[in-house]
């Protein structure tokens, strides 16, 4: 039974990784108010649960707060803005606006300012941490907006994880999302690459690892998320690079920040390289390896 005094939350976009966030909130005690075009999805968040809404219209009548996690701008554009109705128009200027979707920063930027344009606060808050993360409840929020929009959204935002940063105004936590993500693609390839040198050369992966690890090649990739079979048990790399964050989701993320660094004249070689890598790495050999880990790409060193 709905508790009068709940927060209500509309939730929309119910998939891999929306599909984890909003039990979390109804954990919290928030009424959640959950759409998404798939009725699997939507079945399942009943089971956790949500209240199905029959759109996303009817979704957001009433609420304090939209969270969105959907897969691209376009969409998020499409929903908020330009589709009809407007969701903008659906629900009330007090409500907050959390689109927690990767997108291009300004299309988070239009998002804002669409939403001022109604009196209505939104805030972009991409995340950090995959679908084991979403489930847990211990994403990073990078958060774009202004302090008291982002303050406001720290309740909802502190029960789906564990971090919540602000980057800066509007945009912000997208830029921070793919900075992120671009240099995590340089380690991993670099990571994966120095691996297989090693082993070219005659060494153990897991004594290079352990070497490594006390050295100045220490990161992230190395420490939490070995790319090399066999190295790290719980790794994706230990179950054939099954589950873990796609090929193709990296692939969109690289496509984002070259798309930024082309709009802010940045020099990002790295960046660039890494995105060739996992284009090629995406069909190497006549294989469809978009829905494998990234860390994958150590396939692509590898000899037969
Ligand atoms: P997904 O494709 O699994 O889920 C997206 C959901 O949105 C689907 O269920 C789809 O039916 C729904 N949807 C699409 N259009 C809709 C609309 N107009 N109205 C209602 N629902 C709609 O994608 P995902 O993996 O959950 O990723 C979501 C976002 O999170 C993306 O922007 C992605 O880049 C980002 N992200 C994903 C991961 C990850 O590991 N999967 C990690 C970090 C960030």
């Amino acid at each position: 039974m709905a508790n009068a005094t709940a927060k209500k939350v509309a939730f929309v976009g119910l998939g891999n990784m929306g599909g984890g966030m909003a039990p979390n909130l109804v954990k919290a005690g928030f009424e959640v108010r959950a759409f998404d075009l798939s009725a699997a999805a939507l079945a399942q968040a009943d089971a956790a649960g949500c209240v199905p809404a029959a759109t996303a219209a009817a979704a957001v009548e009433g609420v304090d707060y939209v969270v969105s996690m959907l897969p691209d701008g376009a969409i998020v554009e499409h929903l908020y803005i330009d589709g009809e109705p407007a969701l903008l128009d659906c629900m009330p200027a007090t409500a907050l606006v959390i689109d927690c979707s990767t997108v291009a920063a300004a299309s988070s930027r239009r998002l804002a300012e669409a939403a001022a344009q109604r009196g209505i606060q939104a805030i972009d808050a991409p995340v950090s941490g995959g679908v084991a993360a979403a489930a847990a409840g211990t994403l990073a929020f990078m958060c774009g907006g202004t302090e008291a929009a982002c303050t406001a959204a720290e309740p909802v935002l502190s029960a789906m994880g564990s971090n919540v940063l602000r980057a800066g105004d509007s945009g912000a936590g997208q830029v921070a999302k793919i900075c992120n993500n671009m240099l995590l693609a340089v380690h991993m390839i670099g990571t994966a690459e120095a691996l297989q040198l090693g082993v070219d050369n005659g060494l153990d992966p897991a004594v290079l690892s352990d070497i490594m690890l006390k050295s100045s090649g220490c990161n992230w990739s190395l420490e939490k998320y070995n790319p090399y079979p066999g190295v790290m048990p719980g790794a994706p790399a230990s179950r054939d690079y099954q589950g873990g964050f796609m090929v193709k989701l990296m692939q969109k993320d690289l496509g984002l920040a070259q798309a930024a660094a082309l709009a802010s004249r940045s020099d990002t070689p790295m960046g660039t390289l890494a995105r060739s890598l996992y284009g090629l790495h995406a069909h190497a050999g006549g294989e469809d390896n978009t829905e494998l880990d990234f860390s994958s790409v150590q396939r692509l060193f590898s000899r037969p």
